[in-house]
């Protein structure tokens, strides 16, 4: 579909089931998974270019960028179900182990596949990856693609959505277009704009840290191990990666309070490795390089509201989480394939897909797994960033109970899997 600069009569508008806007992780894999289930009559919209023939290095937009990102066994059941796993797995690394320890307090607890009875605890994809093959699915389907492209304005109707799009397809190539939708799916990200236009704001709380992320080559091979290791300073992850041209390398999260953070990204790279070598140990032998540094302020934040008639909010838009956890895509995903098969169930029974019952239904349907997660991130982070000696020692007891507690490993091992309680949904 191509956006053109011409006055269209109302009546002679394009009308589509469902109008997605926002193709990062979240907005594709909801496009993929409706396509997969039915011949929906979809719109994908998306701000930045969604050029795959440039893959796989380049970035095509906010979500695909030089992060990894941990896939839960949740996710990997839900990308299976559409058949996109196999394309996929090419470009995982298996998360065998996860090492948790605490930097100075000696607390520590390693969680192993084995025990847990899995192939793997999660699957480590660099987001650049990840775009490229959910891209390129999207030529598999009848999913229309507008790139490069806005949402304006937004005037709910009666029965359905009317949606003003603002393109720019190439210089000189620039217009507007009206259309129609049953159902306007908002997946722009954190802060979404296109929310705000209905009213929707986010209600922010800032952790007052940022991530830097960064590959970096190791001395010694990660073995499949995901580190978690909290430091006084805050938590820092190095997720295991597959070999590039024979060096063994692993992604690094590393949270630091706002005031930190400049001086370690602005660092030369001998300075950088060195203190981060010192606050992770040498458990991965000498860390050789540091890839491009980049960072992330965080925050949690809340969309006012997920549902409307006609309107549902998703992804990062509806709710974005510490990265501490790994859990927020993971959490995305569970949600739009909940919704996914909630709107096939309406039309298999002849309901309005924007009617707000089936909404409602599907939002109260995740919204205990939504709380819990964002508890567990929530309190992951604030339990492990406290500096004094009782938070240090509440944490040791955690950590010890962990180790020694086999079912509460097992129940920590399945949350991060993302089991804990969604299983029953999605296998
Ligand atoms: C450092 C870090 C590490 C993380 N690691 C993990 C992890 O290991 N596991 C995990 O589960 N989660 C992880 N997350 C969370 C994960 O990255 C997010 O959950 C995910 O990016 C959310 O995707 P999204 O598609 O909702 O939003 P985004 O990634 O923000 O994508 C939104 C898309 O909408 C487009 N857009 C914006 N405005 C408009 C507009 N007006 N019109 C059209 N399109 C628009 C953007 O260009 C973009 O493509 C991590 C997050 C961070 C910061």
């Amino acid at each position: 579909m191509s956006i053109k600069g011409i006055k269209q009569a109302k009546k002679d508008l394009p009308h589509f089931d469902m109008v997605i806007v926002g193709g990062g992780m979240v907005g594709i894999s909801l496009a993929l998974i409706l396509a997969a289930q039915s011949d929906w009559k979809i719109l994908l919209v998306e701000a930045q270019s969604m050029n795959v023939a440039s893959a796989p290095k380049s970035h095509y937009s906010a979500s695909f960028d030089d992060r990894s990102t941990a896939l839960s066994w949740t996710s990997r059941n839900i990308y299976q179900s559409i058949g996109i796993w196999d394309q996929l797995s090419k470009h995982l690394t298996d998360i065998k182990h996860i090492h948790v320890s605490d930097r100075g307090h000696g607390g520590l607890t390693r969680m192993s596949a084995d025990e847990a009875g899995v192939d793997a605890l999660g699957y480590v994809v660099e987001n650049h990856w990840l775009g490229s093959v959910l891209i390129d699915q999207l030529g598999h389907h009848s999913i229309e693609t507008l790139s490069n492209t806005k949402v304006s304005a937004v005037r709910p109707m009666r029965g359905g959505i009317e949606i003003s799009l603002d393109g720019k397809q190439s210089a000189g190539d620039e217009g507007q277009q009206l259309i129609r939708s049953d159902l306007l799916i908002i997946a722009d990200g954190s802060n979404s704009k296109t929310a705000q236009k209905l009213g929707i704001y986010s209600q922010c709380s800032s952790y007052r840290q940022t991530a830097i992320i960064a590959n970096i080559q190791l001395e010694k091979k990660h073995q499949g191990t995901a580190y978690e290791r909290f430091t006084d300073q805050g938590p820092m992850a190095l997720l295991p990666l597959s070999d590039y041209q024979g060096q063994h390398r692993s992604a690094l999260v590393w949270v630091q309070s706002e005031d930190a953070v400049e001086q370690l990204v602005m660092a030369e790279d001998d300075a950088f490795l060195a203190t981060l070598q010192q606050r992770f140990g040498h458990r991965l032998g000498r860390f050789q390089q540091v890839g491009k540094r980049v960072t992330y302020p965080l925050s949690l934040t809340l969309a006012t509201e997920q549902v409307r008639r006609n309107v549902v909010v998703v992804g990062n838009a509806a709710h974005s989480l510490h990265p501490v956890a790994g859990q927020g895509f993971n959490l995305s995903l569970r949600d739009v394939s909940a919704l996914a098969a909630r709107l096939n169930q309406a039309r298999e029974i002849q309901k309005d897909i924007g009617s707000l019952e089936v909404l409602e239904n599907y939002y109260q349907q995740q919204l205990v797994d939504q709380r819990n997660t964002l508890m567990f991130s929530d309190s992951l982070t604030k339990f492990f960033t406290g500096t004094s000696r009782v938070s240090a020692a509440g944490r040791n007891s955690g950590l010890l109970a962990l180790d020694l507690v086999p079912q509460l490993r097992h129940g920590f091992a399945k949350f991060g899997m993302g089991m804990a309680t969604s299983e029953a949904q999605h296998g």
